[in-house]
């Protein structure tokens, strides 16, 4: 059987987003059909929409979701139709050589469903990061689907899924932030706000919010930065060394992924530093550092895929700090919107208006 549902798709590069009915396939082998419930609106959608990731068009847009099993292929276990599940774009397969090791977080080969999802005359959607989740109606890998506490409303759930879990993995699994740490967050959208939040849950003393945009650092405040620095007007390597006593934080966390930003996050360090990289770069792009600088300053660089999480592991233990209210996952949610408006979303994302955007289906 197939499932015709109306979804987001980038038929083309450039062009705007269109609302069409495709064909969704009952899940096969190892597969799981999801009515998603809640989506948020990411850069990468946006990136994919631009043909910035790659020319595979038409994209079913949308990776952060939420919603409910709806059907189980053959051979799954441990998911049932009306288990409430959050979507993951990394699925550890078990078998290649970096889950052989034991670091499954790392996973080279992670799975994605097999059938494809269509357009209407019978065209394959490529799933934005192996998921397309601004359906009403998606196909996954049963990896791709973790089992979350149903009481957490699905428009903050479905954060976990991308931004949230990178920006909170990139503090606290990459950057291993530990009690007493002093930390410091350049670009302060949703990843940075998660680094932020995650990296106070984790007991860092002291954490600085650096961004260029006065809204963006006044809810980083919210979600535990104790200081914060506008460097559209002030060096922030100068004003990050100024809070530490002149020695510089323990961890710098570089949430855009420009030169400059991480060039500042590489010496806004403190000697032996670490220098966590989340923000994601473009293909073009170069940084230059006198090498006797990454020798004598010692410490790490060290960048963080999707916050190096383990889905299974983390997004329960994140969705259940949620719940006991040590994580404001809602503050990440400014506004909820419907599958006509994702391209509204893109601008208000692209202006820097809003933290999420979220549809809901
Ligand atoms: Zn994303
Ligand atoms: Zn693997």
């Amino acid at each position: 059987m197939t499932h015709e549902v109306r979804a987001a798709v980038a038929v083309k590069r450039g062009a705007p987003v269109e609302v069409q009915t495709i064909v969704v396939p009952d899940p096969g082998p190892g597969e799981v059909l999801v009515a998603v419930q809640a989506c948020g609106v990411c850069h990468t959608d946006l990136h994919y929409r631009e043909g910035a990731v790659n020319d595979e068009f038409p994209f079913l847009l949308g990776h952060e979701a939420a919603g409910t099993v709806e059907a189980v292929g053959e051979g799954v276990s441990g998911l049932a139709p009306g288990d409430y599940v959050v979507l993951a774009w990394r699925a550890p397969c078990g078998g290649c050589r970096s889950c052989r090791r034991g670091r499954p977080w790392y996973c080279f080969d992670s799975r994605n469903a097999a059938r494809p999802m269509t357009l209407l005359d019978g065209t394959p959607l490529t799933g934005a990061l192996g998921i397309g989740a601004f359906a009403e109606k998606t196909l996954v890998a049963a990896g791709q689907a973790v089992k979350v506490d149903p009481a957490a409303r699905p428009e903050a759930a479905g954060l976990v899924g991308c931004g949230v879990m990178a920006g909170y993995g990139a503090a606290v699994n990459t950057g291993q932030v530990g009690r007493g740490d002093s930390v410091a967050v350049i670009g302060c959208g949703g990843v940075g706000a998660a680094a932020i939040a995650g990296a106070a849950l984790n007991g860092a003393m002291k954490i600085v919010a650096v961004d260029v945009d006065g809204r963006k650092l006044d809810r980083a405040e919210r979600f535990g930065a104790t200081h914060t620095v506008d460097s559209r007007g002030t060096d922030p390597v100068a004003a990050v060394r100024a809070l530490t006593d002149g020695h510089g934080v323990d961890i710098a966390i570089d949430a855009v992924g420009l030169p400059e930003t991480f060039r500042q996050a590489f010496y806004m360090r403190d000697h032996a530093g670490t220098l966590v990289q989340v923000g994601v770069p473009t293909p073009d792009t170069t940084v230059e550092l006198p090498l006797v600088d990454v020798f004598s300053r010692g410490g790490a660089i060290k960048s963080s895929w999707y916050g190096d999480c383990l889905p299974s592991r983390d997004f329960p233990f994140l969705i259940d700090q949620y719940l006991y209210g040590l994580l404001d996952l809602g503050a990440f949610v400014s506004e909820t919107t419907t599958l006509d408006g994702v391209e509204d979303a893109f601008a208000k994302m692209h202006r820097g208006e809003v933290l999420r955007s979220v549809v809901v289906l």
